[in-house]
């Protein structure tokens, strides 16, 4: 949602007026500071590191969970790559669950997928919709294995009064021009587990053994990368995050406009939603009976200048389009590479195009309708009966 103006000018300005970009020399209450004091308190979880983008938040928190060689991770079929390349990185291996009507990891085939090895799934929360976290608790509880939310894509939703991102051991967000709120790239990890913010924190900061806070961390410092966000960067997300609520508002009231003008049509329901009122997406899915109709509906509407898409089509969101996945070329070096890693000589798990059969049945039936902020209540009427007029052209 790319929303910026005066506010996100002056607040950069302030910055380079002040001379002073690095956020750990401008002491306590800089930018990044006061932003990761603010979103940790909107999610009401004990601590929040803002990194330079959602896919460095999911491996800062593969590394705060300790996860690693000989270990996997269970991701959704449906996701950006970065989600299944996060769990690579750190050398584990990613093992692609089926998604159900709700577009979000089905919690049933998660059973199936789970194996001796498996520490973690990643519920990845899609167009900002809630994945079911009372199904998936569960099954994490009782096999003894942990939750990352991936919440690149549900900045501000919730699931169940709780915020999207603080329901597992740890939630990664993105800010990325994309995004529900942006600083063009950027993201942040939460979690209310010590060790893991440790971890994630000695990761992010090149080891952080130099730093002041090092002497007050109980976990030991350990070689990482350089994954720290900039006082320019925070001062635009801490006047974004001011126009956060303001965003899912008028998200929301206009979906409920496009809900409505849709209702009553035979040839397609509204895929599932695990909470309604937590959903903070900017799009609107309809689950049609067979891809034909998706398509011939589709093409209707595209040829009458309507912008629609199905998922199925998204090609870095697919896992069929995971090419280095699929070639298992897991990193730049063999001797880095996961799938060539003796600890993970047990995992047999083996990624094809045929893996998730559910998934792609599911994505080429569903159509996509985009939710632009800006529009008014007529606009909305008249792409729901632009909708259902190109259903009826269909039969
Ligand atoms: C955007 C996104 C990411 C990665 O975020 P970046 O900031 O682009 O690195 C990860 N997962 C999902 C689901 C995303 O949409």
């Amino acid at each position: 949602m790319y929303e910026m103006g005066e506010a996100e000018i002056q607040a950069v300005a302030r910055v380079i007026r002040k001379g002073q970009l690095f956020r750990y020399r401008g002491g306590e209450g800089g930018e990044v500071d006061q932003f990761e004091t603010r979103y940790k308190e909107m999610l009401g979880a004990s601590h929040f590191l803002t990194v330079t983008s959602g896919t460095a938040a999911l491996i800062s928190g593969l590394v705060g969970l300790g996860i690693g060689p000989g270990d996997e991770v269970i991701v959704p079929a449906y996701t950006f790559m970065a989600t299944p390349l996060a769990v690579l990185n750190v050398g584990a291996i990613p093992v692609v669950a089926e998604v159900d009507e709700s577009l979000l990891i089905d919690p049933n085939d998660v059973v199936k997928k789970i194996s001796p090895r498996t520490k973690a799934i990643i519920p990845v929360h899609m167009q900002g919709l809630p994945c079911n976290m009372t199904a998936l608790k569960q099954v994490a509880q009782q096999h003894g294995i942990a939750i990352l939310e991936d919440a690149c894509q549900a900045v501000g939703g919730s699931y169940q009064g709780k915020r999207l991102g603080s329901i597992g051991d740890a939630g990664a967000f993105s800010f990325n021009h994309f995004k529900n709120i942006s600083c063009g790239e950027g993201g942040g990890l939460a979690t209310s587990n010590r060790k893991i913010y440790e971890r994630a924190l000695i990761y992010h900061d090149c080891g952080s053994a130099f730093r002041l806070y090092a002497s007050s961390l109980q976990e030991p410092v350990f070689a990482g990368g350089n994954f720290r966000l900039n006082e320019v960067l925070g001062a635009i997300l801490n006047e974004q995050l001011k126009r956060l609520d303001n965003i899912l508002s008028r998200l929301r009231e206009r979906k409920k406009w496009l809900r409505e003008a849709l209702s009553g049509c035979p040839a397609y329901q509204f895929s599932p939603v695990h909470d309604e009122a937590g959903d903070c997406g900017c799009v609107l899915t309809l689950l049609f009976d067979s891809a034909e109709s998706r398509k011939a509906t589709e093409q209707t509407l595209k040829a009458a200048g309507h912008g629609v898409s199905s998922p199925i089509d998204f090609n870095q969101h697919v896992y069929i389009y995971w090419t280095p996945l699929l070639e298992r070329r897991g990193a730049h070096h063999p001797a880095l590479d996961a799938y060539r890693l003796p600890e993970n000589r047990f995992s047999n798990y083996v990624l094809t195009k045929e893996s998730c059969p559910r998934s792609l049945d599911i994505l080429s039936r569903t159509l996509t309708l985009y939710i632009p902020i800006a529009q008014d209540k007529a606009w909305f009427e008249n792409l729901g009966a632009a909708v259902q007029q190109a259903c009826a052209v269909g039969v």
